[in-house]
């Protein structure tokens, strides 16, 4: 099998915002697990028809006995989510046995003759005299020269005897930096010339296209219709100059191997880069052959600086889950939060196991970027227990003083204007507002609030009620209520009336609530419309007037969709949606 060369591995290299997570077979695949069974498919065939792979894909179904799971076959370990995965492909180590298993399938390691090249160096200067200034350089050269006003020189404030040192600011040009002698060489270079053109000529889709010698050719014309061809027509003035020290500093002591892309994904380990989220589509391809073939594993510090960026994305990553999560402690959002903690956790174990102890900079380097990553793991799990406890804690507390009001209730009696009533009434308000802010995430708590909510309309109309009684009830906050004009009394009849539309309308906005959501997850191939029709129908003429016969002789006060009742009706709903519409899970 020949080996593609450099430039036309394009198309294949590891991306996956392009859905690229693989380079070739037999390096991951996916399984469709079924109870203990599954069926795999290859992850390079997968991702030919599966340019974007949906969030839930690795969901468990409600039953939990499918799955699917991606598995990586080179580091023999399996994926439960998207983000895991995306992490795990353009991983450090991953990307290492990746390789490896590539290179004995590309029969690198039988084939003496390409064997892995040595990193390419820059070939080593002759002795060049880098504090001449770029000018100076220029002066003794006719070339085309262009876009010298996107160069900026650096000096150390006056001081004339530091190397000047430099910068491109040009569009394309990724802050290429330097001495003299190597903006020298950037000027001159058709990747320069190139975003020069391009800048001139914005509209001209060709740029683009043209190779390294059309490029100069193209550059020379224009060099020699602009008059700026020769070195004495050039105009270096144009060329920025910078004096601050703090600056020339920076850059004279920047790491040989700084790059704008770096910098930006926060690789390089400058103390003037901030470490934080990455942008991964930025990220330099990580699959390049050329440069991977001759990169030595992971004790080469470059290697390493991009595996601690790359933990402390995936970390990242997770923080974001994290703090995306309003679910609870148990459900499926939750679960998947703590796999990908459990995921990075694994990882970085496996990898502190493997870095030699007495290793060197890069070594100590990982180690301690990954022991800071495992506390963070560790605080981003406490924060999860915390946050999957909230609803818990939040419904515990509104229940306890539903419970304490109702319990006072049933001593209270005042009349407006009085203390009690004052207070009582404050209470109520306050706990309403509560409830009304109650925004639980969770099916089972929101069919809480709706509970809550009943029961805060009952207390609100026995308030009321008992407020304009001349019922005397003992009690120690309110003494009986004398002098009051006697208000109208209701009939007991009127009184049940209105109990009764009051508690069968709270039981029906439940009912209508339930069945919706039944009917949209069991019911299919029906409009919006049609499905609104089913609910309505069902409740009245299944639901409503069974319950209400059923319930005319008792009190309406006790008319409540209790949690038995809701268990009661979704069990009947089920066996009738399947029977009646014959689809169900
Ligand atoms: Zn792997
Ligand atoms: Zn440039």
């Amino acid at each position: 099998m020949a080996l593609r060369r450099v430039g036309e591995t394009e198309e294949m290299k590891v991306d996956p915002a392009k859905g690229i997570y693989v380079e070739m077979e037999g390096i991951m695949e996916v399984r469709y697990c079924e109870y203990d069974d599954y069926e795999a498919e290859d992850f390079f065939h997968f991702q030919k028809v599966n340019s974007h792979i949906p969030d839930d894909f690795c969901h468990k179904d409600r039953e939990e006995q499918r799955q699917n799971i991606f598995f990586c076959l080179v580091c023999n370990c399996d994926l439960k989510s998207i983000i895991p995965l995306r992490d795990h492909v353009m991983g450090a180590k991953h990307i290492r046995k990746a390789l490896e298993k590539k290179r004995q399938v590309l029969g690198l390691l039988a084939d003496p003759q390409n064997k892995p090249k040595v990193k390419k160096q820059k070939p080593p200067k002759g002795r060049v005299n880098v504090s001449l200034t770029l000018e100076a350089r220029l002066r003794d050269m006719d070339d085309p020269v262009l876009g010298l006003n996107a160069i900026t020189e650096y000096r150390n404030g006056d001081g004339r005897r530091d190397p000047p040192w430099y910068t491109c600011s040009q569009e394309g040009c990724k802050s290429a930096w330097g001495n003299s002698d190597d903006m020298l060489n950037h000027v001159k270079n058709h990747k320069h010339q190139r975003n020069f053109l391009k800048l001139i000529y914005p509209e001209d889709p060709r740029i683009d296209s043209l190779n390294k010698n059309e490029l100069i050719e193209k550059a020379l014309t224009y060099a020699t219709d602009h008059n700026c061809l020769l070195a004495e027509d050039r105009d270096y003035d144009s060329i920025q100059s910078q004096k601050d020290p703090a600056l020339y500093k920076k850059l004279s002591t920047r790491p040989q191997d700084w790059s704008e892309d770096k910098e930006r994904l926060g690789v390089t380990n400058t103390n003037c880069i901030p470490i934080g989220p990455r942008k991964r589509a930025a990220s330099p391809p990580l699959f390049d052959e050329a440069s991977w073939r001759s990169t030595p594993f992971l004790t080469d510090t470059q290697l390493v600086q991009e595996s601690i960026a790359d933990h402390q994305e995936g970390v990242g990553s997770v923080r974001q889950q994290v703090a995306r999560f309003k679910g609870s402690t148990g459900d499926q959002e939750y679960m998947a939060c703590q796999d990908s903690i459990s995921f990075y956790r694994e990882l970085f174990e496996i990898e502190l196991q493997e870095i030699p102890r007495n290793g060197t900079q890069a070594d100590r380097d990982l180690l301690l970027a990954d022991q800071a990553l495992l506390k963070d793991l560790r605080e981003l799990e406490k924060e999860l227990a915390h946050k999957g406890e909230r609803e818990v804690m939040e419904v515990k507390q509104i229940n306890n003083s539903l419970a304490q009001l109702e319990q006072e209730m049933e001593l209270y009696s005042s009349e407006p204007g009085q203390r009690a009533y004052t207070t009582y009434k404050e209470r109520l308000s306050v706990l309403s507002d509560e409830l009304n802010t109650f925004n639980p995430e969770q099916e089972g708590y929101r069919a809480k609030k709706v509970e809550f909510k009943t029961r805060m309309s009952v207390l609100w109309r026995s308030f009321e009620a008992r407020s304009e009684s001349d019922v005397v009830v003992e009690s120690v906050h309110t003494p009986p209520a004398t002098g009051s004009e006697p208000r109208p009394r209701k009939t007991s009849a009127q009184r049940r009336q209105e109990d009764r539309v009051l508690y069968t309308g709270l039981f029906k906005a439940e009912v209508v609530e339930l069945v919706a959501g039944e009917v949209k997850a069991r019911v299919r191939g029906y409009s919006d419309d049609q499905m609104k029709n089913i609910t309505i129908k069902i409740v009245q003429e299944k639901i409503m007037n069974a319950e209400i016969e059923a319930h005319k002789e008792l009190s309406w006060d006790t008319f409540r969709f209790t949690d038995s009742v809701r268990g009661r009706i979704r069990n009947w709903l089920e066996i009738y949606l399947k029977a009646k519409y014959g689809q169900t899970s």
